[in-house]
């Protein structure tokens, strides 16, 4: 007979996943660091993991989302003040990043490539904060990649390093050049168009060794910054401008807050729509090569959109694997039930790949600047992984948060927060589209490069299932004269080749499963639709997260 229970005690719900350290409970992560370059960071991966698989970054993240910006356009007494207030749970997680050098680690002194395996360090600490809160790190990663295009001006670069290169985060609205820290944003996107930047109407007159820029911006993220890396259109066409919050008579400069967007997600993090009334700003590169100096930094942030959305994939996997593993139905836990021992193994090895993948991209950012193979598998691969990883998110999580049953929905947990974040990393930055026309740019570009890196894929993931059947479908599509039309079938093949070879590469025992289930096409179109085998599922699941 049935013991009779109180109705009221809580039973059967799995614990919170907190207190954890991100990095030791993440094998595939852990490889994948050591097998590009970063082995040696182990201790401080580990370390850094602890720290934000804990309870207080959790609660931080939560309450910076909950609280949203605020915007304070006007003082008491009527006069302009153009701030964005955030709770101070933002502010702690912005100086904790900072402090972690996630805004600035991948440059030396000067501003110049750091070396070694700092882009590799860097993303596997991006990769573990993207689980806890990812608002905020949109001013960080537009930071880190601003000094990408303030190459452009090794004077102005001198000048901004030594306060752009303190880890340290400093919140006061002051003018940049004398804080401890700083942050810079972007302002590209119009009203008119977004993708299309020429298409620019915002306007730069030269006064003296400055401009002063009149215009709009319709998108325009983390107005708190500093300063922005802005688009106009000046006499010799469209070109770059560093636009600093205050002018250097310390007076605030004409930038004027319209309204804040009102986001599906990204909550904790302010996006405006901005207008400039003969704002200060100093000419970065010269007039006219404004696409080209700014995709210096773009070229940074997609990076950091792949490895975001990779994060948040990978916390969608932990958060669902770690709920089936105490959830019992039908008398036994959810992690014992076939059916959902193989969805729960085919989610761990997207993460898996992407993980790989993710990383592998991070180690030609490490090594391009002095090696041409790095360079070019770093120019065709980073359109094409922003592409795979950023669109393959949201599907991801709408599968994890499932995994969790009702509790999966609710505001409480994280899951339904990631799950509202994914898609941005898919739209901004360049959108799914723009991803593949890029690739078939660097194509045109440098196509022997171009044609090389997938060789060299191909190599590296020899004898593999489907392997030589996606190299004949890609390079087919990129012969056509109509390959646009076609763009996304190669780009995906090519991202999962990339993923493929970078599995094989770091002697994983999942590659060929990968190749078998994603190229050779032994898949259904849902996660769990395939038959991985027993022996598989387990190691897949005990490599995911350890009991
Ligand atoms: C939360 C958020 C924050 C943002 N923050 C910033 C910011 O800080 N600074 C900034 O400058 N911008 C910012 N943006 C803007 C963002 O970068 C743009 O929205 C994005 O680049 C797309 O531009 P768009 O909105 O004008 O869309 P469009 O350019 O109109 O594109 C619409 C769709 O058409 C597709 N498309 C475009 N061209 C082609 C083509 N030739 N062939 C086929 N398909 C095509 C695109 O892939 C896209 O899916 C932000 C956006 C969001 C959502």
């Amino acid at each position: 007979m049935n013991q009779a229970r109180d109705t009221k005690e809580v039973f059967n719900q799995s614990p919170p996943f907190e207190d954890v350290d991100l990095f030791a409970l993440d094998r595939p992560l852990a490889d994948a660091v050591a097998a590009n370059g970063g082995a040696a960071h182990a201790a401080e991966l580990s370390e850094f993991g602890k720290h934000w698989g804990s309870v207080a970054m959790a609660e931080r993240g939560r309450l910076a989302n909950e609280n949203v910006p605020k915007l304070k356009l006007f003082d008491a007494r009527g006069n302009r003040r153009d701030e964005v207030e955030f709770h101070p749970a933002y502010h702690e997680l912005m100086a904790h990043s900072a402090h972690a050098g996630l805004h600035n680690s991948t440059w030396n002194e000067k501003g110049e490539t750091a070396g070694g395996a700092s882009e590799v360090l860097r993303a596997a600490k991006f990769f573990m904060t993207a689980q806890v809160e990812t608002g905020h790190l949109c001013p960080i990663t537009m930071t880190r990649a601003a000094v990408g295009a303030l190459s452009a001006d090794p004077a102005l670069r001198a000048k901004v390093m030594p306060v752009l290169g303190i880890r340290s985060y400093d919140p006061i609205f002051a003018p940049w050049w004398g804080k401890r820290g700083m942050t810079i944003g972007m302002g590209m996107t119009e009203r008119q168009g977004g993708t299309d930047v020429r298409a620019n109407t915002t306007q730069a007159v030269r006064d003296g060794d400055a401009y002063r820029i009149s215009g709009h911006k319709w998108f325009m993220s983390a107005p708190m910054c500093d300063a922005f890396l802005v688009l106009a259109q000046a006499e010799g066409g469209l070109t770059c401008f560093f636009m600093p919050r205050f002018k250097p008579d310390g007076h605030v400069n004409a930038i004027h807050f319209q309204r804040l967007k009102d986001k599906l997600g990204n909550r904790s993090n302010a996006s405006c729509e901005v207008e400039f009334d003969n704002a200060y700003a100093l000419r970065l590169g010269e007039e006219g090569r404004g696409i080209a100096t700014i995709i210096q930094m773009v070229s940074l942030t997609r990076q950091d959109c792949a490895i975001a959305s990779a994060g948040l994939m990978r916390s969608g996997l932990a958060h669902a694997l770690h709920h089936a593993r105490h959830r019992a139905v039908f008398q036994k836990h959810l992690a014992d039930q076939p059916l959902m021992r193989g969805l729960l193994a085919d989610m761990a090895l997207h993460v898996e790949a992407s993980t790989a993948l993710v990383m592998r991209l991070c180690r030609s950012f490490d090594r391009a600047p002095r090696d041409k193979v790095e360079a070019a598998y770093m120019r065709l691969l980073a359109p094409a992984v922003k592409y795979w990883i950023c669109k393959s998110a949201p599907g991801f999580l709408y599968e994890a948060m499932e995994c969790l049953g009702g509790n999966g929905y609710v505001e409480e947990g994280i899951l339904a927060r990631h799950y509202r974040e994914a898609p941005v990393n898919a739209i901004w930055e360049g959108s799914g589209n723009v991803m593949c026309l890029d690739v078939l740019r660097a194509l045109a570009h440098d196509r022997e490069a171009a044609d090389a890196v997938v060789q060299n894929l191909a190599a590296t993931a020899k004898g593999l299932p489907g392997i030589s059947e996606a190299v004949a479908v890609i390079s087919n599509i990129f012969r056509q004269p109509d390959a646009e039309r076609l763009a996304r079938c190669a780009v995906e093949k090519l991202a999962l080749l990339a993923a493929t070879a970078a599995l094989n590469e770091m002697s994983s025992q999942h590659a060929a499963l990968f190749a078998k289930t994603r190229l050779a096409n032994d898949h259904g179109s849902l996660y769990g639709t395939v038959d991985l085998g027993e022996d598989a599922i387990r190691k897949l699941l005990e490599r995911a997260l350890p009991d």
